[in-house]
């Protein structure tokens, strides 16, 4: 980034109609610029240092963007679109920018030569439903072989390889075992936890079909291990009750204090007394258990856990069929669940206790690493693994990878183009060359002749066809299906709706200006630099 860039993204002041386009222009490049040399598996890592000192080396566009903090309204409308791309389909981040910040340059060119915004605008529009029919019509229904290197792709421009295949692995096993059914695409998030452990190194991490958490029993002397049981999980306490200050005043003798201690002891025995006759011997409480609890439960075989958050009990109850109860009188035996396992373990001095279900629907994935950089993005990377491995279980279309699906649109474009009589054409083939920056910055990247690299690919899809894509090895074009780089139709889809979104949310507000200042010919000489 220098100079020129570094002043875009200071400007904040509100600048009107052509010279406002070009600023936003600027910041646009500058963004683009930041994370250029990261696109692909060749591509670069960044070192982020934030004031605090805080390191992030990553490789992937949404994290550089968003710890950048520029304070910049247009750079906040296109680390938006990113964050979005990001949120909906965990990939594609890097592609997004590029391709908003060329598509903003093509379309200020056709501005400097007097095409009104608003005509770019209806071009764009046209080339985008355009390129989601082809996205549709050159899309292939993923094989269950093929996920595995989907999954791999998506990593190679995150981690290195060795960490990928783990994570794709690992990814790819929770997804097989989320539940589909309420069609809830968040549904990863909920029921795979997510917990850093000390210990190891990255390629440790690991899935439990279970809960795993930092807690111990609460009474030592009790089991630490145990197999095939049944467990009650309290939403609430198991406490003494405490005495209110109505109460308190009429207390005037030890044997009132006495025999109120004496039937909230009774009370709690018979919660206890409730548990064994189900069988219980695993309680796992939200709230506080009391001392006098401990004893009780100790005695009667039930090991049991306390202080447990939300999100745990939620994954529990999910992994063991029990259910949620606020009040163990009201226990009835279908509120019972099942586990297979129970263990403990040391992990760098932190008591961890593992709790294996018998229904799946439930993990959580045991992060390793050897510092908290390292498992944070570690972290990150299975979080886009995990989001693409289980929405290609409910969207299973794939494009080919390498600059072959933008190559393919691009020459389809140009020829679309032609099929309109009016300016928009010009927009269209903008659209066109805005999304040949991808197989451009992937050779470039990879240390191929950017130019040489789009013609040849060009050349060679017209005869063998659209899923003839770089090889980023030797700079020759393959069949992206046979050399396995694949990408799922949903990311790319994405890209172009966020980035024509974006460039066109651009457009519009210089096209008000623009209405307003009434400027019919602008002199771009004297403005642009
Ligand atoms: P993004 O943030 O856009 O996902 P990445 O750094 O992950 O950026 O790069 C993705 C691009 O790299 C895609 O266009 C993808 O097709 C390409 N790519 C990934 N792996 C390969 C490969 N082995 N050969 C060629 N291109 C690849
Ligand atoms: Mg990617």
């Amino acid at each position: 980034m220098e100079s020129e860039e570094s002043l875009a993204l200071d400007d904040t002041e509100r600048l009107v109609g052509k010279s406002a386009l070009i600023n936003n222009i600027k910041t646009a490049s500058a963004l683009a610029g930041a994370v250029r040399s990261t696109l692909g598996p060749n591509g670069l890592d960044k070192m982020l240092v934030s004031e605090n000192g805080e390191i992030t080396v990553t490789n992937d566009g949404v994290t550089i963007l968003d710890k950048a903090k520029i304070d910049h309204p247009t750079a906040r409308l296109l680390i938006g679109a990113t964050l979005s791309q990001d949120r909906t389909v965990r990939d594609g981040t890097t592609t997004t920018i590029l391709i908003i910040s060329e598509m903003l340059q093509n379309s200020l060119d056709l501005v400097k030569l007097g095409v009104h915004p608003t005509i770019i605008i209806r071009g764009l529009e046209l080339a985008l439903n355009e390129c989601l029919e082809q996205i549709k019509l050159h899309s292939k229904k993923v094989d269950e072989s093929q996920i595995n290197n989907i999954v791999k792709t998506v990593l190679s421009g995150k981690v290195d390889s060795a960490l990928g295949e783990r994570l794709a692995f690992l990814a790819i096993e929770a997804a097989n075992n989320l539940d589909y059914s309420e069609n809830s695409t968040d549904s990863e998030r909920i029921r795979v936890k997510r917990l850093q452990l000390k210990e190891g190194t990255v390629t440790d991490t690991d899935l439990i079909h279970g809960l795993m958490i930092a807690k111990t029993r609460v009474d030592i002397s009790s089991n630490s291990d145990s197999n095939n049981g049944r467990v009650v999980i309290i939403d609430g306490g198991l406490e003494n009750e405490k005495l209110d200050i109505d109460a308190e005043i009429e207390i005037n003798s030890l044997g009132v204090m006495e025999d109120f201690h004496k039937r909230s002891r009774e009370k709690i025995a018979i919660q206890v007394r409730k548990l064994v006759d189900e069988e219980v011997d695993l309680l796992i409480v939200r709230d506080g258990i009391s001392d006098d609890a401990i004893s009780l439960l100790t005695n009667s075989g039930i090991v049991a856990y306390r202080r447990f958050e939300r999100d745990d009990i939620e994954l529990l109850s999910l992994v063991t069929g029990a259910k949620i109860i606020r009040d163990i009188s009201k226990l009835e035996s279908s509120d019972i669940g099942n586990y297979a396992r129970r263990y403990e373990k040391i992990i760098s001095e932190v008591k961890y206790t593992t709790i294996l279900g018998t229904n799946s629907g439930g993990m959580t994935i045991a992060i390793r690493g050897t510092t908290p950089e390292k498992r944070e993005e570690v972290e990150r990377a299975f979080d886009d693994a995990l989001g693409v491995a289980s929405r290609l279980n409910i969207e299973s279309e794939i494009l080919p990878g390498g600059g072959a699906i933008q190559s393919h649109l691009a020459r389809h474009l140009r020829n679309f183009a032609h099929t309109h009589s009016g300016r928009e054409q010009l927009a269209i083939d903008a659209f066109a060359a805005s999304l040949e920056i991808i197989p451009r910055v992937l050779a470039e990247n990879s240390g191929f002749d950017p130019v040489n690299s789009i013609l040849s690919l060009s050349a060679e899809q017209t005869n063998s066809g659209s899923w003839i894509g770089l090889n980023i090895h030797d700079g020759s074009n393959v069949d992206m299906e046979k050399s396995g780089v694949l990408e799922p139709s949903f990311v790319f889809r994405q890209s172009i709706i966020e980035a024509t979104e974006a460039v066109i949310g651009i457009l519009r507000i210089d096209d008000i200006l623009w209405a307003k200042t009434e400027i019919v010919t602008p002199d771009w000489e004297t403005d642009e630099d």
